[in-house]
């Protein structure tokens, strides 16, 4: 934890103050999380940015809260705690901005069956979150003969009607982003990261990795100008793809489309045949025990739906769960980019029952990694969101003491047992 009185790591070599040099250890956790969750804020405002829509409330929050953890600017652990939450409103206004962005440009998701593994021609695999990127590469290898594929995190891109509608948009490659070294070596076209999470490339497609947008790596050429020329040469001057289909995912389930199936929905509930929902999602990453996810929705029951969103996906899509009453139940509604959608379904499930989100039986079972991942939970306490599971750690920059609050006013748990927390939640 970086104290911001003493410009050193708290409790690191040198310092003799923790928790005594003017901010102690809760402000400095409350000013960590605030900073992470600008940063994921600011993920969002800059998509939404290059799609021409802003926000000055955002905007003014933003100034607001980056000038509070300049040094001796605010001592006050509730005032800070309040900022912290307003950060997680600020956020929810982030996100809808940017759905609304996405949605005026390329049209509302609908569901889409998406074919896994390549296809036998020169292909180019696009990563990271920017949809304006990937149009604007779609558009420029039109009628060349080049196969375009989604990774990680563009998995969504399928559902949107304006971007699905390019023919040679063919399908995703590979997972989430901590396996793009395995996964980017043995794709032999061109690669061309938009976003995070990118990693650092190995050497064996260093030379066929290119980087636009935000994106930046070391010696991989970046894109300064959306033109995709290099791009496009790098993948025919390579050898065609294998022929290799592997399945499909689906993908697509916008909360319009999920909210379109909201009578039955609402029937289904209403005679016992949804008995309950779970959101299981967030970030993905390499870390040991991600695979509680994996291991939980195998577990949930056939009379229950998942919602998931964003890379934590992968870790359950690969199966098919069927459906209840012609309702799918997995319902796959994007990327962290677009977990505005499942707030919306949350929302809009409360709204039809009258009754409180903490009130519905819905559980929120959540990974996390970065950023985005920590504004999206201050959105969800913004809300006042309880029994949230998180995982597959909880979050080291919170103190105990912050903790402590977190656990009393919104029973924020760690994931445990899957087989414990699963009755636990279905109690
Ligand atoms: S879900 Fe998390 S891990 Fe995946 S791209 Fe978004 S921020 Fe990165």
């Amino acid at each position: 934890m970086f104290c911001y009185q003493c410009e050193q790591t708290a409790g690191g070599t040198g310092c003799t103050k923790v928790g005594v040099c003017g901010k102690d250890q809760d402000i400095q956790s409350l000013q960590d999380t605030l900073i992470f969750g600008l940063k994921g804020i600011a993920a969002y405002a800059y998509h939404a940015r290059r799609l021409g829509q802003s926000d000055q409330q955002v905007d003014a929050f933003m100034d607001e809260a980056l000038f509070t953890t300049l040094t001796n600017v605010d001592f006050d652990l509730q005032r800070y705690l309040e900022l912290v939450l307003k950060a997680g409103e600020m956020n929810l206004r982030a996100m809808e901005m940017l759905d609304n962005a996405h949605t005026a440009k390329f049209g509302n998701p609908t569901p889409a069956k998406v074919q896994r593994g390549t296809r036998a021609a020169p292909g180019i695999v696009v990563t990271g979150h920017d949809l304006l990127d990937l149009y604007q590469l779609l558009k420029q290898t039109k009628g060349k003969g080049i196969n375009i594929y989604t990774h990680g995190e563009m998995l969504p891109a399928h559902g949107y009607p304006k971007i699905r509608s390019f023919n040679h948009l063919v399908g995703n490659y590979g997972t989430a982003w901590q396996n793009q070294k395995k996964e980017f070596d043995q794709f032999t076209g061109a690669i061309l990261a938009t976003t995070n999470c990118v990693m650092l490339p190995e050497d064996s497609y260093k030379d066929r990795m290119f980087t636009c947008g935000i994106a930046g790596l070391p010696n991989v050429k970046h894109i300064t100008n959306k033109n995709f020329t290099e791009v496009i040469d790098k993948a025919l001057s390579q050898p065609p793809l294998p022929d290799n289909p592997q399945g499909t995912f689906t993908t697509g389930f916008h909360y319009t489309a999920v909210l379109a199936l909201a009578d039955k929905i609402i029937q289904a509930v209403k005679t016992g045949k949804i008995r309950h929902f779970f959101f299981i999602g967030g970030c993905d990453g390499a870390k040991p025990g991600r695979n509680y996810y994996t291991e939980f929705a195998e577990k949930v029951p056939n009379d229950c739906v998942i919602l998931t969103a964003a890379c934590g996906k992968y870790r359950l899509n690969d199966r098919d769960y069927g459906d209840i009453d012609g309702i799918p139940r997995l319902l796959d509604t994007g990327q962290c980019n677009d977990c505005y959608g499942a707030i919306k379904i949350a929302l809009a499930l409360a709204d039809a029952f009258n009754c409180s989100v903490n009130d519905l039986p819905l559980s929120l079972v959540v990974s996390w990694y970065e950023q985005k991942a920590v504004a999206i939970l201050l959105t969800l306490l913004h809300l006042g969101i309880k029994n949230i599971k998180l995982g597959p750690s909880l979050p080291a920059f919170l103190s105990p003491n912050v903790l402590n609050l977190l656990v009393e006013k919104f029973n924020i748990s760690p994931i445990g047992n899957v087989d414990k927390d699963l009755a636990e939640l279905l109690r």
